[in-house]
């Protein structure tokens, strides 16, 4: 059981964050905001594939009229998920000239490294703080060290300097991402920003360095902290590296909400990036979002490709179904799944499991016992083993988690 980290909760539309409440899945789109219909679509999409937040960029003045007409838009289409705003350099300016802007967003995040320089910083910083007071919204201080302070970071390089023994240069650039972040909130503190309405965060790209300095913040404040690393990557290594921050910190009970940058390919599918979060959450044994199916890796005992596709399937399939199950099969998250390849750890693997599924390996005789709740009830053979499983767990499921049959309902998905 893991012991998350007391925060504060703050209350981001109808999702508080922080505290007991369930650690939120954030995306962020990535098309041009003032394209309105193409953004709505994909934070439909987003918000279908389970992201609880999602965030847009706000960043001139045709995406600032936009954004009240995409949260209008999507509020009509029963969308609740929060639409939070994205500002950098101009969101003091933006805010200020576009009030139904303002008010349609449900957080803004405040990038306090592109608010302005010297003597502008902070009444710039202000300017924002003060429409957040406003319109009631919370802020995200979102420090990412590609964007930081030039004048923290300076200050805090000059005094390193004049130490007998001065830091490593790397160890004060995490320190001024640090401060930067803690002494951003005190600031809206201090302009009147009630502390249960500050989100923080502080992202770099490097696992080890993410781990500290989340462990910093962490120990020094209360905020909920949104956890991510930046710039996370493409494809496997994007992936990797932000499970492999990701796990640490939540491990110990560090993140309150969380998101997956990462890089889809041209063209690729941005859903990608709530998947991430959704399988990091259920394999850590957080949250469960959709029914688990665990598959031997398979050996030279597995000539042939049938339990992959087996497991693919399967996977697949439920997926689809979690659309309507989701809906008339509360719990199914729950579920458990095992497709194994050969009888040297399918029927101890598949007994574990609520369904599982012993293929035969090469060499064995041509038949697959199959398992409910630890108990063999049957043996499948010949060309329908697929269909007859799934037709099996369907029965299971109706049987385990159905209010009600709803056999019409399925037909027409
Ligand atoms: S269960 Fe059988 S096929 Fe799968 S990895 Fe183990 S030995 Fe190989």
């Amino acid at each position: 059981m893991i012991l998350r980290r007391k925060t504060v909760t703050v209350r981001i539309g109808r999702v508080p964050i922080g505290s007991d409440s369930p650690i939120a899945i954030q995306s962020m789109t990535n098309t041009d905001t003032a394209d309105v219909a193409a953004t709505v679509r994909q934070v439909q999409e987003l918000a279908a594939a389970g992201s609880e937040l999602v965030r847009v960029t706000v960043n001139n003045d045709e995406a600032a009229r936009a954004a009240p007409e995409i949260v209008g838009r999507l509020r009509e289409a029963g969308l609740e998920a929060p639409i939070i705003g994205d500002f950098h350099y101009n969101g003091h300016l933006l805010l200020a000239r576009h009030p139904d802007c303002a008010r349609s967003l449900d957080k803004y995040r405040i990038n306090p490294g592109n608010v302005g320089m010297g003597r502008h910083h902070d009444e710039n910083f202000r300017r924002m703080v003060d429409v957040a007071l406003e319109n009631e919204k919370p802020i995200r201080i979102g420090v990412n060290w590609g964007s930081l302070d030039q004048a923290l970071l300076t200050r805090l390089m000059d005094a390193n300097a004049a130490l007998a023994e001065p830091r490593e240069a790397h160890e004060v650039l995490m320190e001024a991402v640090l401060q930067s972040g803690l002494q951003s909130a005190e600031l809206a503190e201090e302009y009147g920003m009630p502390h249960d309405r500050i989100v923080l965060s502080a992202k770099v790209s490097a696992v080890p360095d993410l781990i500290q300095l989340y462990r910093k913040l962490a120990a020094q404040c209360d905020y909920p902290l949104h956890v991510g690393l930046t710039e996370a990557g493409m494809g496997l290594k994007g992936i990797v590296a932000s499970t492999a921050a990701l796990s640490v910190l939540l491990q110990e009970g560090i993140g309150d909400t969380i998101r997956v940058s990462l890089t889809p390919r041209p063209g690729g599918d941005r859903t990608e990036e709530v998947l991430v979060c959704q399988q990091v959450l259920q394999s850590l044994g957080i949250r469960n979002f959709v029914p688990q199916v665990s598959a031997c890796p398979g050996c030279g005992r597995t000539t042939s490709t049938l339990f992959q596709e087996l497991a693919e399937k399967i996977q697949n399939e439920l997926r689809y179904r979690m659309a309507v199950w989701k809906e008339d099969r509360p719990g199914v998250e729950n579920l458990r799944v095992a497709v194994m390849g050969c009888v040297v750890n399918g029927p101890g693997e598949s007994k574990h499991a609520h369904v599982g599924i012993s293929l035969p390996g090469t060499g064995e005789e041509p038949k697959a016992p199959v398992y409910v709740d630890g108990r063999h009830v049957r043996t499948l053979k010949g060309a329908g083993i697929v269909e007859e499983f799934l037709e099996i767990l369907e029965e299971y499921v109706d049987h385990k988690y159905g209010r009600e049959l709803m056999t019409e309902k399925r037909r027409s998905v």
